[in-house]
């Protein structure tokens, strides 16, 4: 395939499926990945990102084939649009790839190019791994007991862009639809409105429910825990709930219990190798992830309360600068930190990149390198607690050595070279 201002690097080969049924990816030892750097500091964490997952490729006998793709301002400089073809194209074929943060204007202005992206490429499910690293300031007590992955549904929910603003026409015929049609009677008040729809399927619940399931047994997990708010949304959030367990039931026999079935059959001592299948409300997991930490493993929710529900575990155990993220898809995936581009701190070599460093960890594990992603952890948290940090992590421990985006991603790059 041609691409229209990009080149392949020659040295690379792409990555293909190995298995159309599963999704399971063919990876060679020397991958083209493209990378979209991003807009602000996605100039400082990009570049840093890009440096020690090389060392960690190169110390574990592969190397990655970088292949600069572009969104955002530097595709507005470069092909006058915000996405340009070439970069979802090449994301497309070579199935994994890696980016920093884009801006999106709050209100006016063009709608997110990560939703774009990640609706484009059919990215259902944002994954957010949420765990401790040794050293890095936390505001609750044990932040030793998080290890969380949370998988949100990417495509539906009131995030789907559904909806009509205030003062036009179609918001109107909306209004008069539900009211006259639906017999919706004295709850949108008179005057200016906006409306959203909120559409949660079958369909789309299932495959993210099922991928969070896949990934519990895969990798050893107790619990998948279903967050919801289907107590007051019992159409949308509580089908996804009911949907959840049907899914449960219907395709995966025993390896897979409910929270009924743990105690009614097995008197609460779970049986080696399965996976327990629970429900919580939103609002009650918000506070028990806080209370009751170690019980929480692996959350299938839908695509708002997702995205509250991770960034707040994600500050208990130190915040965006640490938090990472991959979008996955049936044999395709993104990964991308969860904080956003912070311009004003843009250019500075200042902030901290262990959200892309270890969004980038994430993307070794999917390709199936697990000793390389291991590595990127452990040089992370050895330099993390030997007290090299970042500004934003270095006001909240005592003593410590300051260091720019790049000073620190080049004391990583020496901890892996020492650990390897
Ligand atoms: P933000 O860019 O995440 O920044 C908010 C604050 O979080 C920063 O001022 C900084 O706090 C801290 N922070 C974020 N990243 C950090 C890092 N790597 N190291 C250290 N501290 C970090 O959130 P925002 O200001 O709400 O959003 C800015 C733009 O990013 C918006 O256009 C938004 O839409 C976009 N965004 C994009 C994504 C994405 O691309 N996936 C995600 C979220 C937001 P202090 O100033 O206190 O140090």
């Amino acid at each position: 395939m041609s691409y229209d201002k990009v080149t392949v690097p020659e040295e690379g080969e792409a990555i293909s499926l190995a298995d159309e049924e599963t999704g399971e990816l063919d990876v060679p030892s020397n991958p083209v990945i493209p990378i979209i750097h991003g807009d602000g500091i996605g100039s400082d964490v990009g570049p840093a990102a890009q440096q020690v997952l090389d060392a960690a490729a190169e110390a574990t006998g592969r190397s990655i084939a970088w292949m600069r793709v572009y969104a955002g301002s530097a595709a507005r400089d470069m092909y006058g649009e915000n996405l340009p073809e070439d970069t979802v194209s090449a994301i497309r074929e070579h199935r994994v790839a890696i980016k920093g943060p884009l801006t999106t204007p709050v209100g006016a202005g063009f709608r997110s190019l990560n939703v774009a992206l990640r609706k484009r490429l059919d990215l259902y499910a944002n994954v957010r791994a949420t765990y401790y690293l040794d050293g890095v300031p936390s505001p609750v007590t044990n932040p030793e007991a998080m290890d969380m992955v949370t998988f949100r549904e990417n495509t539906e929910d009131v995030y789907a862009g559904i909806e009509w603003e205030s003062g036009t026409d179609e918001v109107e015929q909306v209004r008069e639809f539900v009211e006259a049609e639906m017999g919706v009677d004295d709850i949108i008040h008179d005057g200016p409105v906006g409306i959203g729809i909120k559409p949660i399927t079958e369909f789309g619940s299932k495959r993210l429910i099922r991928e969070a399931i896949d990934y519990a047994l895969a990798n050893d997990r107790d619990s998948v825990t279903l967050v919801h708010k289907g107590n007051i949304m019992k159409f949308t959030e509580g089908a996804f709930r009911d949907w959840g367990y049907e899914l449960a039931d219907e395709e995966y026999g025993e390896d897979v219990l409910s929270e009924d079935a743990l105690w009614e059959e097995h008197d609460g001592d779970q049986p080696d190798g399965t996976v327990v299948v629970k429900d919580r409300i939103a609002d009650n997991m918000l506070q028990q992830v806080l209370t009751r930490t170690e019980d929480y493993d692996v959350i299938a929710t839908m695509n708002l309360n997702g995205d509250y529900f991770s960034d707040a575990a994600g500050a208990q155990i130190g915040g965006l600068g640490i938090a990472p993220g991959i979008n996955r898809g049936h044999g395709r995936a993104l990964a991308e930190p969860v904080h956003g581009s912070a311009p004003k701190y843009a250019g500075q070599d200042k902030v901290n990149p262990t959200a892309m460093i270890l969004s980038g960890r994430e993307m070794l594990e999917y390709l199936g390198w697990s000793d390389a992603a291991d590595l990127v952890r452990d040089a992370v948290e050895e330099t993390i607690s030997s007290g090299k940090v970042t500004y934003d992590l270095h006001r909240q421990i005592e003593g410590g050595e300051k260091l720019a985006t790049s000073e620190f991603a080049d004391a990583i790059v020496e901890n892996i070279d020492e650990l390897a």
